[in-house]
């Protein structure tokens, strides 16, 4: 079986159609997995939600999701995020409140859990460091763990009672046998690792092999629509600079 496991879109619609054709082209998979944050930032909410709806097997809920609708408090969110936010709940239908109100914080699938932050604080803590991610071993039963939220495509393996950080490079194969790990697989439409590419992975649970994937968008499009919805100045630069 192969999965195709995407995150934090942020309304970005050209970066998440690239991604959705960039995963067709490599064969047929079975399943798409999304690790939330659908919307937030970026032009596209609307859009973004109801591709989610027609190609992710499931999807859990980020904190962006939770805000737009009220769910959670924009007093974790920059100046700049809570604008983008505001804007963003003013695109919502029902039906989109509806839906985004129904997304689980976390999702069993096979020998993976999946979150949007961390096991621990599923909808807001950062597995940026090895400390963080040892920790969170402890808060999640499954072999493995899936999380998005820092945008920065990155891997954990548990080594006894600690934990390696392990370089997640684009096309290089992930061996995901032996011992547990936590993978996330970067940002599709908001990159923060200085590589503007969108970024997702495909997990083939045959060979046990993950791989990270880059793929151009047009940027300027995204960044065009940006501008004419009048979202904040710093959301247009961040996405050609992937910070
Ligand atoms: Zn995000």
């Amino acid at each position: 079986m192969r999965y195709a496991i995407i995150a934090d879109i942020h309304a970005n619609l050209a970066a998440f159609q690239a991604v959705l054709e960039d995963i067709h082209g490599k064969g047929e998979v079975d399943e798409i997995w999304c690790l939330g944050d659908i919307i937030g930032y970026g032009p596209e909410p609307r859009q973004c939600i109801e591709l989610v709806k027609k190609y992710c097997a499931v999807c859990i809920a980020g904190n962006h999701d939770l805000a737009a609708i009220g769910k959670m408090e924009l007093a974790y969110f920059n100046p700049t995020a809570a604008e983008a936010c505001r804007w963003t709940t003013g695109q919502l239908n029902p039906i989109d409140v509806h839906y985004l109100g129904n997304l689980p914080m976390k999702a069993e699938k096979g020998d993976f859990l999946l979150v949007h932050g961390s096991p621990a604080d599923p909808a807001l803590e950062y597995m940026i460091s090895a400390s963080i991610a040892e920790k969170n071993f402890a808060f999640f039963s499954q072999k493995y763990c899936l999380a998005g939220h820092s945008h920065i495509p990155a891997a954990f393996r548990e080594e006894g009672k600690t934990c390696q950080p392990i370089h997640l490079t684009f096309g290089v194969g992930l061996v995901m046998h032996k011992q547990r790990m936590i993978v996330n697989p970067g940002s599709v439409g908001q990159p923060r690792d200085g590589d503007p590419r969108a970024s997702y992975a495909i997990y083939d649970s045959e060979g046990l092999m993950l791989r990270l994937y880059r793929v151009e968008y047009n940027i300027g499009a995204t960044q065009d629509k940006i501008m004419q919805a009048g979202l904040p100045v710093p959301l247009i630069t961040r996405l050609e600079q992937g910070r």
